[in-house]
């Protein structure tokens, strides 16, 4: 369809990781299927890999998606490059984002498409303020679970005790099951490492109440429980609306027509390699083990060594994602034919997966993950059962859930060994409970596509942001 000069323009920007670039992404396309011009934003740290990998060129008027348009930009804040560690990297963020996204806003305007809504993200709350400050409606795109924004928001409000590591306490948040230590993210813990992830969490609420909408990744029928309980806290939380699951499902085909050649972009921050897709289609329907830990979590040569033989020595053909990061780890001789055959020709490795339709493959017979929240929510939505592998942050809780709650999977607890792998595997394509586990994962299939197709609860929640950023626009 033509492009409509009188589009309201939404302007959605986050946090330069790959888990925050695919909702990001896949919301910016479900907006500009309803027709709004929409520009995806983030740091230019990603410029260069977003273009090498994706071919994501910025600028411009942007590409049809649906009956809207989707563009991409750059904040325009200087990086020297320097190594970085997560603390100074979001100072780095907080103290050049700001003005950087306030120029943005105003080019926007110059060029005679005047921003009508900002999306940011809770790792950049100052994107809010920037937005408030330029006079223009404000949104946050929340991008894990109802679940762990409660935790978190009982967390940084002080509102319950929580359990140290290694505790026999059970921590009670109303319309969440009791949580061991181990199912609390583990940024909360006293004891980890990380504490600037503590304070960046709390950080996530300090302006939260200025945003006049706050989306979340999940819908309702998943979280109904934890989405009923959170108007009953006090202080009140800000209203979350379920606007997913954020997943590609045949892209844009939620309305009738042409999807447009937007539909199919990706935000990948490393090429995926297509070729994986054809070597499914030489497997076995329901054969294949796909692994993968995501884009950060980082495992120990010790643990690399023991995915490699538990996953040869589990019987099924597998496709593992081994990042360029972590390739060096692996065993020596693993690798027998370049990318392409590991463990004698039953395996595949690559650098990086489509996930999305590798998830989708009739071959693929479980997902051993990590359970970051979208690799959880692909896998709800794709309906194929896990081997869940979390490693810290919110994983632990989506961990818990998917394999206590949405019973669709077991748990592979630390410290890895390749027996454990061997047998969760077995347990999850042809144990005892396989096939409930695999009904399970159907039946939350189908409910996680119902609630996106047009009319479903998440749709309808897009649609009517999209008409009152529109209403508020004119
Ligand atoms: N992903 C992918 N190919 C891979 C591994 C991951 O496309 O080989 C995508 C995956 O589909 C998901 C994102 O990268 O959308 C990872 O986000 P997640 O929240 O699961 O984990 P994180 O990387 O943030 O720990």
């Amino acid at each position: 369809m033509a492009e409509d000069a009188a589009a309201p323009h939404v302007l959605l920007i986050c946090y330069p990781g790959q888990g925050h670039i695919n909702p990001m992404l896949r919301l910016a396309k479900r907006l500009a299927t309803k027709g709004l011009l929409v520009t995806c934003c983030s740091s230019s740290i990603v410029r260069d890999k977003l273009a090498a990998a994706s071919g994501v060129s910025a600028g411009g008027a942007g590409v049809p998606v649906g009956r809207g348009r989707l563009r991409f930009d750059f904040l325009d804040d200087p990086f020297d490059g320097t190594e970085l560690d997560l603390h100074d990297f979001l100072h780095h963020l907080e103290t050049s984002g700001p003005p950087a996204l306030a120029a943005l806003l105003r080019r926007q305007a110059e060029a005679g498409r005047p921003v009508a809504c900002v999306v940011g993200n809770p790792f950049l709350p100052w994107a809010t303020d920037v937005a408030a400050d330029a006079g223009v409606p404000a949104a946050v795109l929340w991008v894990q679970s109802c679940a762990v924004f409660s935790i978190y928001y009982h967390f940084a409000n002080g509102l319950v005790k929580f359990p140290r590591e290694g505790d026999d306490a059970r921590l009670a948040i109303p319309g969440l099951p009791d949580l061991s230590a181990a199912d609390v993210p583990s940024f909360l813990h006293a004891s980890h490492p990380y504490k600037v992830l503590g304070d960046t969490v709390q950080g996530q609420f300090r302006n939260m109440a200025r945003a006049s909408w706050v989306l979340v990744n999940s819908f309702a029928e998943l979280e109904r429980d934890t989405l009923a309980a959170l108007p009953g806290v006090t202080p009140r939380p800000p209203r979350l609306i379920p606007v997913g699951p954020l997943v590609e499902l045949g892209v844009g085909g939620q309305e009738e027509g042409d999807d447009g050649a937007g539909a199919a972009m990706r935000g990948d921050l490393i090429s995926a390699a297509e070729e994986c897709v054809a070597w499914l289609d030489t497997q076995a329907p329901r054969s294949v083990v796909y692994a993968s830990v995501g884009s950060i979590v980082m495992l120990s040569a010790e643990a690399v060594a023991e995915m490699a033989h538990g996953l040869a020595a589990a019987g099924q053909p597998f496709l593992w994602v081994v990042r360029p990061d972590t390739r060096p780890l692996l065993p020596e001789g693993f690798i027998l034919d370049g990318a392409a055959a590991a463990a004698g020709g039953r395996g595949m490795v690559v650098p990086w997966s489509p996930q999305d339709r590798v998830l989708a493959h009739p071959a693929v017979a479980c997902f051993l993950t990590h359970c970051g929240w979208n690799s959880t929510l692909e896998t709800v939505a794709a309906g194929v059962p896990v081997v869940a592998f979390p490693q810290w942050g919110d994983q632990c809780t989506d961990a818990k859930f998917l394999v206590d709650d949405l019973r669709m999977g077991v748990h592979l607890r630390a410290p890895l060994r390749r027996e454990g792998v061997r047998e969760a595997v077995d347990a999850v394509v042809a144990g005892p409970e396989a096939d409930a586990m695999r009904a399970n994962a159907r039946a939350w299939s189908a409910t996680a596509r119902a609630t996106v197709a047009l009319g479903g609860s998440s749709d309808l929640h897009v649609q009517a942001f999209v008409d009152e950023v529109s209403r508020r626009a004119r």
